[in-house]
């Protein structure tokens, strides 16, 4: 999945141009509900700071990688997954069914998850 001239969704959403249901927000990321939801909570968190994939990502991102896994629980915590826990998707280019080329976190909870997944 190549960096994109055009905006993505998440761009837009993060412009202010794309409404989102926000849950979430510090000074390095945003946590909004996923649209389409595959579990009783489930939650995206974008770092502010515009990167493709985990794959794209170069070391000069390692702080804005990082804060994004403390928005990610922060998040989770802010909306009580904290009790029994939650998992953490981050898919990756199109073996790892990535449609939104920007670095995005999925939050999962509110049912146990099955292993190993689809
Ligand atoms: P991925 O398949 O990992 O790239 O995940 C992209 C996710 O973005 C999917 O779970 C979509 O349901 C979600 N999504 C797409 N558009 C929106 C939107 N406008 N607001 C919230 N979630 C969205």
């Amino acid at each position: 999945m190549k960096p994109s001239t055009e905006p993505t969704i998440f761009d837009r959403i993060l412009a202010g141009d794309v409404p989102c249901d926000r849950v979430y927000e510090d000074d390095h990321c945003l946590c909004f509900r996923d649209i389409h939801p595959q579990a009783p909570t489930h939650l995206l968190v974008i770092p502010k700071k515009r990167i493709v994939n985990v794959m794209s990502a170069q070391p000069e991102d390692a702080a804005a990688l990082g804060h994004l896994l403390l928005g990610a629980a922060a998040a989770a915590r802010a909306v009580g997954l904290d009790p029994h826990g939650y998992r953490l998707v981050f898919n990756n280019g199109n073996h790892g069914g990535q449609t939104v080329a920007y670095l995005h976190c999925h939050i999962l909870g509110g049912r146990p998850m099955g292993w190993p997944p689809g």
